[in-house]
């Protein structure tokens, strides 16, 4: 374990010696209106952006123009196969086999078409669980496919809470649910990384509850996937769904990603919404064959894809690839414990972190507990060029991202924050 000193000169010490460092210039950082770049802490809620995408784009762009329809097949990058560029690098960065990997549409669209093959209610079977801290899209998401369903999500919705006086679930509370209401139970829909405490859950356990009690399991990885390595496949999960314009760094409202495990990959038998994008690429242009299910992940396309969206994918997914996760999580681990460190060095009582200590349970943000703090807090800090995240009463959600950020930016962070609390 490192051991971290106070000052900056540690910080520059550190930024001197990580071998990540000149990654940083490979992102556009965004400037405030005197020009002084912005310390962001937000990669958490929008990547920022490479700055190879444009190009990646612009041949899209310029295939487009020169090509027309042809494109499909003729450009440099062919649209027809388009999303199959993808589908390595994407599968190594979740630890999954590519069969089980595919980049289509966005990340709630793709929640409810994959509960429509992995939620199937039965009379005694028919409730869904979900962390009590659920993002509010896939609250959504699971309540109105609970009603769709017939049920009343009063009733069905079931929800893992932290212990009271607690923040972070426990997974003794989740096998004593599991206990007692396993059998009524068809669905357990968890987010990997909560997206509010930052707190990464051990997924292979979550499988191996639900599992005990045949339910589904599904995993939300809009806040693990680029920034904790989940090994999905190993973890036994039937499904899981992310979207990559958080840590993956593709553009506002770019496409997601899903995983279904290889054990469905030739299961013709799972119900499920289909479209042409669906059938066996042999023949999906016979335009008049009876449905016949692409194996494995694929299977769940439905539509040709937006090219322009993969192309900022693609443009991410190089520097991804090139850099590796476990290097990206090794930095990642330094500098979340760096800030860490100089969180807990104010020794402040008003000033608290929610995220697990445990490194192994969390992925870069911390959760910075402020009491008696309000938005006001955090609007100071964007004074000072500060780019954080509030969460209603009083957190403040701080993402260091090992790609492009410095140990020097988290330095500043936690100084300005002493400066405006006054501690
Ligand atoms: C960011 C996020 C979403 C957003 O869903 P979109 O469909 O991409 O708008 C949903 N769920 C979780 C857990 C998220 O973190």
């Amino acid at each position: 374990m490192i051991s971290f000193k106070p000052g900056i000169e540690f910080a520059k010490e550190q930024d001197l010696i990580d071998p990540l460092a000149h990654y940083r210039t490979k992102f556009h950082i965004p400037k405030n209106s005197r020009g002084e770049e912005w310390l962001y802490f937000t990669g958490n809620s929008l990547g920022l952006q490479p700055k190879k995408t444009k190009q990646y784009i612009e041949q899209e762009l310029d295939d487009w123009a020169k090509l027309g329809v042809e494109g499909h097949f003729e450009a440099k990058n062919p649209w027809m196969p388009y999303h199959e560029f993808l589908t390595e690098t994407m599968a190594e960065i979740v630890g999954a086999k590519p069969i089980e990997v595919v980049i289509m549409n966005t990340l709630t669209t793709n929640l409810h078409l994959l509960m429509v093959s992995f939620y199937q209610p039965t009379k005694l079977k028919n409730k869904i669980l979900i962390e009590s801290d659920a993002f509010p899209s896939d609250r959504y998401a699971v309540e109105t496919q609970l009603r769709y369903h017939g049920y009343d999500p009063v009733e069905s919705l079931i929800e893992w809470s932290p212990r009271k006086g607690e923040t972070l679930l426990n997974m003794e509370d989740l096998e004593s649910m599991l206990h007692s209401h396993g059998h009524e139970i068809a669905l357990l829909l968890i987010g990997g990384v909560n997206y509010y405490t930052g707190q990464y859950l051990d997924l292979k356990k979550i499988s191996e509850l639900g599992h005990k009690k045949e339910c589904k399991v599904g995993i939300d990885l809009a806040h693990g996937v680029g920034n904790i390595q989940p090994n999905l496949h190993e973890s036994g999960v039937d499904f899981a769904a992310w979207c990559t314009y958080k840590y993956m760094n593709s553009g506002p409202g770019s496409l997601g990603g899903i995983f279904v495990h290889e054990r469905y990959a030739h299961d013709q038998t799972l119900k499920r919404f289909a479209g042409w994008w669906s059938q066996n690429k042999k023949t999906r242009f016979d335009m008049r064959q009876p449905l016949d299910i692409t194996p494995g992940a694929e299977g769940w396309q439905l539509s040709n894809p937006p090219i322009l969206s993969m192309a900022a994918i693609k443009a991410s997914l190089a520097l991804f690839s090139e850099v590796g996760m476990p290097s990206l999580i090794k930095k990642s681990k330094k500098l979340t414990g760096y800030l860490e460190y100089l969180i807990l060095k104010l020794n402040n009582n008003n000033i608290s972190i929610i995220t697990p200590k445990d490194p192994e349970q969390r992925g870069c943000q911390l959760s910075i507990k402020v009491k008696n703090a309000n938005k006001s807090l955090h609007d100071k800090l964007t004074e000072e060029n500060i780019i954080t995240d509030w969460r209603n009463p009083d957190v403040i959600r701080c993402a260091p991202v090992p790609f492009y950020n410095s140990f020097e930016d988290v330095f500043k962070m936690v100084e300005q924050l002493k400066n405006i609390l006054n501690v």
